[in-house]
C-alpha cells in the first residue's frame, strides 16, 4: 500500500459509483470493489451479519461457491472483526488449530486477511473482508482506506435501502391502484375472483393462491378461484387443508403469515410448501372469506411491507366482491321472478329480441314454446293459492331441468311459461313440447300430505325471416289455444297439431 493516502479520493469514488446505483446488491458490490482497488489486491468479499449468521452478499475475485455459504459468526475467525478492524497475518496457522473449518477462504489457502465491521445505525450490518495469498500482507497503513469505506458505507447502504423500500412501495401502490380500478370497473364476480388470485400470485411472487368465500349461511367456505394449484388427488387434499386453516383465520379475523409452516400442518409439506399466508376478507367488520397464498420449494421471508400490501389488497377485493354481489342481486331482482326464480316477462322479451337477431344474422333456427297449466283456476279453488304457488315452483324446477343449457325458460305470466329454443326447428320444438307434456304429466308434487299432479298445454311456433317478435309470440299463443281446444295436456304447432302423445 502506498504511504500517502488520499482519503478524499476514496470518498469521491464511493459517492461517484453509488450515486447512480440504487440497488442494495450493487451497492455492496461497489464497496468490495473499491476496497480491493484501494488496497491493490484481488480478493475481497462482503458478508452480511443477520442474527449472528454470516451470509456472503458480494465477492471480488472469489468463486461463486462463496454465495452458498451461511455460517455462524461466532464459529468464524472473523468474529474478532465484530467491533474493530482485524488483521490476521497467517491464516494457515489458524487453520492448524482446526477451529475455523467453516471459513472457506482458509481452506482455499489464503494467508493474510483484513476484516472490518460496517455499522448502520449502531448495529452491525456486515463485514468487509480482504484476502491475500502472502503472509503478513496487511498492515496498520491499510486501516485508513478501509475505515474511509466503512464510515461511508452506512450512508450508501441506507440510501439503497430507502430506495428499495420506496421502489417497492411505489410498485405496490401502482399495482394496488391498477388492481382496484380494474376490480372496481368490473361487476362480473367471476372476473373479480380470478383477478384476485392472479394479482396475489403476480405481485407477491408466490407459487399458488386461492380465494375462499363464505356462502350466505356462513356455514360453508367455498373455493371460488385458484391459480398454481397442482391437479388431481393432491388438489383435493391441499384445498381441504387450506380450507381448515382459512376457517381459523376467519374465526380470529386476523391474518396468519408463516415464513415457515409450523410442524402441526406438516401435511402441507407433501406439496413442498414452505411458507404461506392467509388474509381474511373483511367488509364493514364482517368476514366474507379469505385469500390464501403458498410458497413452494423455499422459505419466504414475508416482510411487513408484504403484509401491508396484501391486507390493503384484501380490503379492495372485499369491497369489489361486495359491489359485484350487490350488483348481481339487483340484476337478479330486475330480471328474475321472485317466486320461481325464472326470468321474468320483461327479461324474456329482451332475450327473445336478441335470439331473433342471432337467428336472422346467422340464419339459424329458432322456436318458441308457450305453456299454460291446465285447469289451474279449479286447482287453486280446490287446494288454495299457496299450494298453487308451490306447484308453480315445482314446475319451474322441472322446466329448468328438462331444458338444454342454451334454452331459456321464463315465467311469461301467472301460470304461463315460455321456453325459447335456439337452433331448434318447429319439429324439434314440438318434440320438446311433447317431452315436457310427458314429464309434467308424470310429475308427482308432494306437499303437506298431498300428492299433486298437473298437466299443461303447449303451443309451438318457429321464427322465419321477416317474422316479428310479436308475431312469433302470437303464433305460439294461437297454437297453445289450439292445444287447449283439442283437449289440453298436449303440444300444438301453429301449422299443425301434434295430437299423438
Ligand atoms: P285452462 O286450462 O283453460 O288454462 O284453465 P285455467 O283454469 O288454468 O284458466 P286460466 O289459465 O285462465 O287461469 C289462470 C289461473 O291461474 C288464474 C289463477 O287462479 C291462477 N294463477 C295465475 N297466477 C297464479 C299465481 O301466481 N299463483 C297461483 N297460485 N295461481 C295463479
Ligand atoms: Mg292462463
Ligand atoms: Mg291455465
Amino acid at each position: 500500500m502506498g504511504e500517502e493516502y488520499d482519503n478524499l479520493q476514496v470518498l469521491s469514488e464511493i459517492n461517484e459509483k453509488t450515486i447512480s446505483q440504487f440497488s442494495l446488491d450493487d451497492t455492496y458490490q461497489t464497496l468490495v470493489d473499491i476496497g480491493c482497488q484501494e488496497l491493490g489486491i484481488d480478493y475481497g468479499a462482503l458478508f452480511l451479519t443477520d442474527n449472528g449468521q454470516l451470509e456472503v452478499k458480494a465477492i471480488c475475485g472469489l468463486n461463486n461457491e462463496y454465495f452458498k455459504l451461511h455460517y455462524s459468526l461466532s464459529n468464524s475467525i472473523l468474529k474478532k472483526a465484530k467491533s474493530e478492524i482485524l488483521i490476521v497475518d497467517n491464516l494457515q496457522q489458524a487453520k492448524t488449530k482446526n477451529k475455523y473449518s467453516q471459513d472457506l477462504f482458509i481452506a482455499e489457502g489464503f494467508k493474510s486477511l483484513l476484516a472490518a465491521p460496517i455499522f448502520v445505525d449502531d448495529e452491525l450490518e456486515g463485514l468487509l473482508l480482504f484476502l491475500h495469498s502472502d503472509v503478513n500482507y496487511f498492515s496498520q497503513e491499510d486501516f485508513l482506506p478501509v475505515e474511509t469505506i466503512t464510515t461511508q458505507a452506512p450512508l450508501v447502504i441506507k440510501k439503497a435501502k430507502i430506495f428499495q423500500k420506496m421502489e417497492r412501495n411505489v410498485a405496490g401502490l401502482s399495482i394496488l391502484q391498477r388492481t382496484s380500478s380494474t376490480i372496481n370497473s368490473t361487476l362480473n364476480l367471476e372476473e373479480v375472483f380470478n383477478l384476485t388470485v392472479d394479482v396475489i400470485m403476480g405481485t407477491m411472487g408466490v407459487s399458488m393462491s386461492g380465494l375462499f368465500l363464505l356462502d350466505e349461511s356462513k356455514e360453508n367456505l367455498n373455493l371460488v378461484a385458484s391459480t398454481g394449484v397442482p391437479g388431481g388427488e393432491a388438489e383435493e387434499k391441499l384445498i381441504a387443508k387450506t380450507q381448515e386453516l382459512c376457517w381459523r383465520v376467519i374465526e380470529n379475523k386476523e391474518a396468519a403469515i408463516e415464513d415457515e409452516i409450523p410442524d402441526e400442518h406438516n401435511e402441507l409439506d407433501t406439496f413442498n410448501m414452505k411458507s404461506g399466508m392467509i388474509i381474511p376478507l373483511i367488509i364493514r367488520g364482517e368476514v366474507i372469506g379469505a385469500v390464501a397464498a403458498g410458497q413452494v420449494g423455499f422459505k419466504r421471508n414475508f416482510t411487513e411491507a408484504d403484509t401491508r400490501f396484501v391486507t390493503t389488497l384484501a380490503n379492495q377485493i372485499a369491497i369489489a366482491i361486495e359491489n359485484a354481489r350487490m350488483y348481481n342481486q339487483m340484476e337478479e331482482l330486475a330480471t328474475k321472478d321472485g317466486l320461481t326464480k325464472l326470468y321474468n316477462h320483461s327479461h324474456f322479451q329482451e332475450i327473445l329480441a336478441k335470439e331473433i337477431e342471432k337467428a336472422k344474422r346467422y340464419e339459424r333456427d329458432l322456436s318458441l314454446l308457450m305453456m299454460d297449466i291446465d285447469n289451474f283456476k279449479d286447482f287453486n279453488d280446490t287446494y288454495g293459492h299457496q299450494v298453487g304457488d308451490e306447484v308453480l315452483k315445482e314446475l319451474a324446477r322441472l322446466l329448468k331441468k328438462e331444458a338444454r343449457e342454451s334454452d331459456i325458460v321464463a315465467r311469461y305470466g301467472g301460470e304461463e311459461f315460455a321456453v325459447i329454443l335456439p337452433e331448434t326447428d318447429l319439429n324439434g320444438a314440438v318434440e320438446m313440447g311433447k317431452r315436457l307434456n310427458k314429464a309434467i304429466r308424470n310429475m308427482v308434487i308432494k306437499y303437506e300430505g298431498l300428492e299433486i299432479k298437473i298437466t299443461v298445454s303447449i303451443g309451438a311456433s318457429s321464427y322465419h325471416e321477416g317474422k316479428s317478435q310479436k308475431k312469433l309470440i302470437n303464433d305460439s299463443d294461437d297454437a297453445l289455444y289450439q292445444a287447449k281446444d283439442h283437449g289440453k295436456d298436449q303440444t300444438c304447432a301453429k301449422e299443425f297439431c301434434a295430437l299423438e302423445q
